[in-house]
């Protein structure tokens, strides 16, 4: 059976307070029974909340919203975020006196509270839990929708999986793009060339590897799959291939399935706010042009549908191109525009696929939009209205 998905589209028909998305999260908090099931629950709200001077991470309306509704329900929250960007989160706005509850870092300010879990994953044995997340009776997921240039898109799923881990396990999950091997020295007997492959990246993303000289590394964040640099390298030397990006999905999938086994069933909900999307993470402290027009919010019990229908909605709009920082290219206008900015193997899609197949949700959703845009023949202008 399908995944049911609330969803508030960020446009409205008149211009009232009850048809913008404060109010359409109200309605999607509603609709996931949020109230009922928090009374006496310690309440984790896991989001970004960015670094240095970012201001496109999910406004402080929408966190007061959701603390107000675990308030409302007995509940007491906390939000979390990874210590480098709890670092300073009360310039961004997230106070205490402003969202309503603190805001702490999730595996402690020196990240070392946390719990070991053994799965082995090409180079991972052990992920490392945010000791708050694990020690939370209840988990509420509220992630800022944006571009990513590991994986194409962020997300709910990559809130969990990056942002509820230990720095070890983050850098291990970074390090899983290297476990098969790209680069094949054989194959490039004539050392010299290694300049020329390296002077054919336009975004530096190949360079020789200092530890390994004669040794090509690949900065996989940095790489668009342009092909450039196959064009110089002898034939089989270099392998762009998709098995080394898709392995940081595969590794986000491991992780959420981990981060969400702590909880018990039913004791998770996940938002998603897709507003001002930029190309690159909220992690980056800035904030550059919107790169698509802004989406709505979207609620579901279900991560993996939730996902799903968010990369959908998004996919039915167009990449602003005139928005696009102007040291970026788009090479491939095939599939999602995600997939557009951030290359063919940085496939948004590719974290919900490795995600459905453990089982951790569906692909399958049923979009249920909580206020469906009307089109009014006639309205008024209203002036000011507070409410
Ligand atoms: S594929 Fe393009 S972006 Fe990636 S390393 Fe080669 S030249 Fe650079």
């Amino acid at each position: 059976m399908p995944s049911k998905v609330f969803f508030g589209t960020a446009r409205q028909a008149r211009l009232e307070a009850k048809e913008t998305l404060p109010a359409k999260l109200d309605l999607i908090l509603e609709q996931l029974h949020l109230r009922d099931r928090v009374d006496k629950e310690t309440v984790v709200i896991k989001m970004h909340t960015g670094n240095n001077m970012v201001y496109s991470t999910i406004h402080p309306v929408f966190v007061r919203r959701v603390v107000q509704a675990i308030k409302d329900g007995g509940g007491k929250p906390v939000v979390v975020d990874v210590n480098w960007d709890t670092e300073g989160a009360e310039k961004r706005g997230y106070a205490s006196e402003v969202i309503g509850c603190p805001v702490y870092p999730a595996a402690g300010p020196d990240e070392k509270y946390f719990y070991d879990h053994e799965r082995p994953y090409k180079n991972i044995q052990t992920w490392r839990i945010a000791g708050l997340i694990q020690d939370s009776s209840f988990l509420v997921n509220f992630a800022h929708v944006k571009g990513h240039p590991t994986c194409g898109f962020g997300a709910a799923l990559k809130n969990l999986a990056l942002g509820c881990l230990a720095g070890k396990s983050r850098s291990a999950m970074h390090d899983a793009m290297h476990y098969d091997p790209y680069w094949f020295p054989e194959k490039c007997p004539d050392k010299s060339l290694l300049a020329q492959i390296t002077a054919a990246c336009p975004f530096d993303a190949v360079v020789e590897d200092k530890e390994h000289p004669g040794s090509l590394h690949l900065h996989m964040e940095q790489c668009n799959q342009c092909g450039r640099c196959l064009k110089v390298a002898p034939e089989g030397s270099l392998r762009i291939a998709a098995v080394n990006f898709h392995s940081f999905q595969e590794a986000c999938a491991h992780a959420v399935d981990i981060v969400l086994s702590t909880f018990a069933p039913g004791k998770a909900v996940h938002l998603n706010l897709a507003t001002h999307m930029t190309p690159v993470c909220d992690c980056f402290g800035f904030t550059s042009m919107p790169i698509l027009p802004d989406a709505g919010v979207f609620g579901s019990d279900d991560i993996v549908a939730l996902d799903q229908a968010t990369l959908d909605v998004i996919g039915k709009t167009c990449l602003i191109e005139e928005n696009l920082p102007t040291t970026m290219e788009i090479h491939t206008r095939e599939g999602h525009p995600f997939r557009w900015l951030h290359g063919p193997h940085k496939d948004p899609y590719k974290v919900t696929e490795y995600s459905e197949k453990l089982g951790i949700g569906s692909r399958e959703y049923e979009l249920v939009d909580v206020l469906p845009l009307e089109y009014p023949e006639r309205t008024s202008m209203p002036y000011i209205a507070a409410h």
